[in-house]
Formats: C-alpha cells, sequence, structure tokens
C-alpha cells in the first residue's frame, strides 16, 4: 500500500513539475483506540496509526516560495513569504502553508520547495486527513531544510497550523499520533505533559482485529457542536477549581458533579473523567497483554459518548449495536462525533461477518453503506526515501 501512494505523489510531483523529486516523506492517519474529548481537558488518549498514509514527494527551490498540487484536489497552489499570516490561503491549502507558518514563526527558516500530495487516509471521516497532512509537509521540510526541531517538539507546530492558521481548534492527539506512533503499538498520551508510552497492541497475534467502520454519516453540526463540548468542560473546570477536568480523580467524581448545577455540565464532566479512567484501565489490560478484556471499556465509552457527551449520530449508534449483537467484543465511535468512524475490536476470523452485519444493520435503515475495513498500527510520520 505504501508504494502505491507513494508511486503516485512521485509521479503526481513529474506530472507537475516536470523533473523529479529530491525525496518523499509520509505520515499515517490514525484511529483513536479511546479516549475521545480528553485531549483539550489535559488528559488521556490511546491512539494507533494507521496503515493509510499521506505521502509528500517534495524538492526544495532557491526562492521563498511553496507551490503544492493535491492528488484530492487535483489543484497546484502556491504562495510565498508574504502568506506566512494566517488567513491568507484558503482551505486545503491552508493545512499546508499552516505548517510552513508554524515553522516560520517557530523561528526556522523554512526552505522554499515544490510539493506532491497523495493520500490513502480518507478525508473528512474522522480518521484525521488533516494531521496527516500537515505531519507529512511539516516532516518533509524539517528534512530539506535541515530544521533541528526535535522530534517530539513537531506535534505542538503542526498542531499550531490547524489551530491557528487552519482555523480548527483541535486538541494535541492527532499531530501527535501522525508524528510519535509506532508499529504495532498504541500511543499512550498524556495530553498535559506530551510524556508518550508505547504500549504493544499487536492484535494478529491475539487471532483479534480491529475493524474500522466508516460511517460515511454527513457530518452535522461539528464546529460549533465541538465548541461548545469545550466550553461546558472549561466550565467545569472552573466551577470546581481545577485547571482542566484531567484534575478530577475518578474517586472524587460523585462529590464533584454534586458541585455542578447545570445537568448539562455535569453530564460532560461525567464523560470526560470516566473516560480519562477507561483510558488507564485499557492501557492496564494490554500491559499485560489481555486484548479482549478492553472490548467492555471501548462500549462503555461509547454509551458515555452517546449519553453523556451526546456526540453521537444514528449511524454511529447502528454500527456499534450491529458490530456487537455480531459478536465484536467492544465497539465505539472513534474520532470527534457527529458521524465519522466506528471501531469494533473483533476475532480476526469473524471480521468479514462483522462488517456484513453492519452493512446489513445500514440497509434495512435506509442508510448509505458504510466502508469497513481492518487495520494494524502503522509507524508515524517518516522519509520514504
Ligand atoms: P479529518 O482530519 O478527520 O480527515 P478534517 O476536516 O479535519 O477531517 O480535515 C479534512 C480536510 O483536510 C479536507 O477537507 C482537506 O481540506 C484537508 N486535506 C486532508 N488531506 C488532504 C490531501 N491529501 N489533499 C488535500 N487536502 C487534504
Ligand atoms: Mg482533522
Amino acid at each position: 500500500m505504501t508504494g502505491e501512494v507513494a508511486a503516485r505523489a512521485a509521479k503526481g510531483f513529474t506530472a507537475e513539475y516536470g523533473d523529479r523529486p529530491a525525496g518523499s516523506w509520509a505520515a499515517p492517519g490514525r484511529v483513536n483506540l479511546i479516549g475521545e474529548h480528553t485531549d483539550y481537558n489535559d488528559g488521556f488518549v490511546l491512539p494507533f496509526a494507521l496503515p493509510q498514509l499521506t505521502v509528500v514527494a517534495a524538492a526544495p527551490v532557491e526562492e521563498r516560495r511553496w507551490t503544492v498540487w493535491s492528488e484530492q484536489s487535483g489543484e497546484q497552489i502556491s504562495f510565498d513569504g508574504s502568506a506566512l499570516r494566517p488567513g491568507a490561503v484558503p482551505d486545503w491549502g491552508a493545512y499546508v502553508a499552516g505548517v510552513v507558518w508554524a515553522l516560520a514563526d517557530a523561528g526556522f527558516d523554512v526552505p522554499g520547495a515544490r510539493l506532491a500530495i497523495a493520500s490513502d487516509v480518507p478525508l473528512g471521516a474522522g480518521l484525521s486527513s488533516s494531521a496527516a497532512l500537515e505531519s507529512a509537509v511539516l516532516t518533509a521540510l524539517v528534512d530539506l531544510g535541515g530544521l533541528e526541531l526535535p522530534v517530539d517538539d513537531r506535534p505542538a507546530v503542526a498542531q499550531r497550523a490547524e489551530n491557528v492558521y487552519a482555523g480548527a481548534p483541535t486538541g494535541i492527539m492527532d499531530q501527535s499520533a501522525s508524528i510519535r506512533c509506532r508499529e504495532g503499538h498504541a500511543l499512550f498520551l498524556d495530553c498535559r505533559s506530551l510524556a508518550v508510552e508505547q504500549i504493544p497492541f499487536d492484535c494478529a497475534a491475539a487471532g483479534l482485529a480491529v475493524l474500522v467502520i466508516d460511517t460515511r454519516a454527513p457530518h452535522r453540526h461539528v464546529g460549533g457542536e465541538y465548541a461548545a463540548r469545550r466550553a461546558a468542560c472549561e466550565a467545569a473546570a472552573e466551577r470546581l477549581g481545577v485547571p482542566a477536568l484531567r484534575d478530577v480523580a475518578f474517586e472524587e467524581l460523585d462529590a464533584a458533579l454534586a458541585r455542578l448545577d447545570d445537568p448539562v455540565v455535569r453530564r460532560r464532566a461525567r464523560h470526560v473523567v470516566t473516560e480519562n479512567r477507561r483510558v488507564l484501565d485499557t492501557v492496564e489490560l494490554l500491559r499485560v497483554d489481555r486484548i479482549r478484556e478492553i472490548g467492555p471499556l471501548l462500549t462503555a465509552s461509547h454509551a458515555s459518548m452517546r449519553n453523556d457527551f451526546e456526540i453521537t449520530v444514528p449511524e454511529v449508534d447502528t454500527a456499534v449495536e450491529a458490530a456487537l449483537a455480531a459478536g465484536a467484543y467492544g465497539a465505539r465511535m472513534t474520532g470527534g462525533g457527529f458521524g465519522g468512524c466506528v471501531l469494533a475490536l473483533v476475532d480476526a476470523s469473524a471480521a468479514d461477518a462483522v462488517a456484513a452485519a453492519v452493512a446489513d444493520a445500514y440497509a434495512a435503515r435506509g442508510f448509505a453503506a458504510p466502508l469497513s475495513f481492518t487495520v494494524t498500527p502503522g509507524p508515524g510520520a517518516t522519509r520514504l526515501d
């Protein structure tokens, strides 16, 4: 799979610019095993990198100009140093210009470049094609310019590109996953300290698989709902007198909830505090190789997102219910919500049957057909050649 998407990027480069790239760089999309809406609450997440990659074929140029082609849009855009302020480059180009801007803003002398991009990460499905794009471009520019930016510090730069330049107020998880994940592992990330621990997650060895179901449900009101969830979490933390909901211990949850008068804010806080606990419990099980037993935690996470955080939609709930009815050990929505993907932990031998059961449930309810595939944890951003 890597070879194919890399070949498309290289071919695109030659078609657009008439010569060969100096190299190519890849960064993966991600799926979050557990820990949803915990990142901006200074909490814990446990994503792993997808085998699906975004590849950037690139070559440096003398002047301070960046020319970018993407297979997805089929168009070429170009900007120079004057575009290095948020808002100057719109649409998908903002994710690329944002990386150049964020690097320059961090004091780096960013090399001008021609870039050609191809990707196997589904766009807008909650698998973080945006972070894959930022991370691939960032890794390419850092290498081309010989910039001294330690790997551990790169996610925050890519996140600024997304938050400030592209204007999407996301947490640190996606870029951390795309850059810092390791093959065969899930990334246990403390979103406050940014400390990470690589947790072995070898489903195949246990006869298991993670089935990803792209519900293809249209995203509804995502931006406004996301902002509202963040605001509710901040309100809860403020009322409780803590810097973030991360600081509410699971053991103190009942006492904390009793101090929150607004029932909506109370439910939002309960999701975050219990979700942090579920991440920690999942990590403990994976450490001792009890993978199957994380199933109920995944399903409990989904119930919490549905009932307390209220970020699921009928397509998502249907996929979870159908997967569980077909024998999945656990299933949950993954990603920000209001559509996107569901993941299910299944016996490897049952993956096709579970996918078929979900497709049947969709057909019965008149939903557009979902797209299901199994995934294994791949490596983070890297130079390919
Ligand atoms: P997600 O990150 O879950 O896929 P987002 O809405 O955060 O969804 O990001 C999707 C957007 O990122 C696309 O609409 C597009 O603007 C941009 N994008 C991602 N990958 C590419 C790509 N390969 N080429 C062009 N734009 C891309
Ligand atoms: Mg995104």
